[in-house]
């Protein structure tokens, strides 16, 4: 039988699993970083790709970390081939705790953005240009998932900043609502843009954030409805941004107006 994920290692008592998807998925990503590199392309492409993804598993072990001095709980953490999903059997409520550990993961990824650079610096004076060049785009990479984060939309953990700093003023139900709102626009947005750009990881990544924006929002909702009756732990699954590796990825569409308009202009030509 072949499992659905794999475990890689355990970090503070939190098992960081890799979904079989990932797995099979790594090297097809790897392609994508292979037009940066010189010699052993492909070998740097692919340590490329599984250092995209420690990058993401140490941005969720920030907000693990955090959470776990909050009084919280952490199931897991599982690496996706869009992202990865740190899975907390609490989250904190208020406020200030939880602007507190949905920041973790972006000023992890910040500092990681800076160490990268710094390490690929240093290589650039060793000459070592494909180790350079691997932490530099581990650099940018960081530099991305800070940015990316920091939109205040769910999943996203602007989201939950945004909530944070919302909540006081119209209420935790009606904040999440609003940034659950934010985030589904931004999705159709990001969807619409991606399939006219061919990049259908982007289109992935915008259906993916979609239904967890609403996700979100039912999940509060329940939550607030049960409140009178019984108490029950909300679960909640923080997400990392998707690792950037699209950007790389040939425009498609592109290639098929260009295979279209050629199509044409040979059936047009052999009319005259
Ligand atoms: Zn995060």
């Amino acid at each position: 039988m072949i499992k659905r994920s794999y475990l890689l290692t355990t970090v503070m008592g939190i098992p960081v699993r890799a979904h079989i998807t990932l797995i099979l998925l790594l090297p097809f990503l790897a392609l994508q970083f292979m037009p940066l590199f010189g010699v052993a392309r492909f070998f740097f492409s692919l340590l490329c790709a599984a250092g995209v993804f420690v990058c993401v598993a140490l941005h969720e072990l920030g907000h693990s970390w955090v959470a776990i001095r909050k009084g919280c709980r952490v199931h897991e953490i599982m690496l996706l081939p869009i992202g990865g999903v740190a899975k907390m059997i609490n989250i904190p409520s208020r406020p200030k705790d939880e602007f507190l550990v949905a920041f973790a993961g972006p000023a992890t990824s910040a500092l990681l953005a800076l160490l990268c650079h710094l390490i690929g610096m240093g290589f650039v004076l060793l000459g070592l240009p494909s180790l350079a060049m691997l932490f530099l785009i581990l650099s940018y990479v960081n530099l991305l998932l800070f940015l990316f984060n920091l939109l205040p939309s769910f999943p996203m953990d602007g989201g939950r900043i945004f909530r944070a700093f919302m909540t006081p003023r119209i209420g935790r139900l009606r904040a999440t609502a609003l940034a659950a709102r934010i985030g589904r626009i931004m999705a159709v947005a990001g969807g619409i843009f991606g399939l006219f750009h061919g990049n259908f990881i982007l289109v992935l990544i915008a259906i993916f954030i979609y239904q967890a924006a609403g996700a979100e929002y039912r999940a509060v909702y329940a939550q607030q409805m049960s409140q009178d009756w019984f108490t029950i732990e909300p679960q909640a699954d923080i997400y990392v941004s998707p690792p950037p590796y699209a950007r790389h990825v040939a425009p498609v569409w592109k290639k098929w107006k260009n295979k279209t308009n050629a199509f044409f202009n040979d059936l047009f030509k052999n009319w005259q």
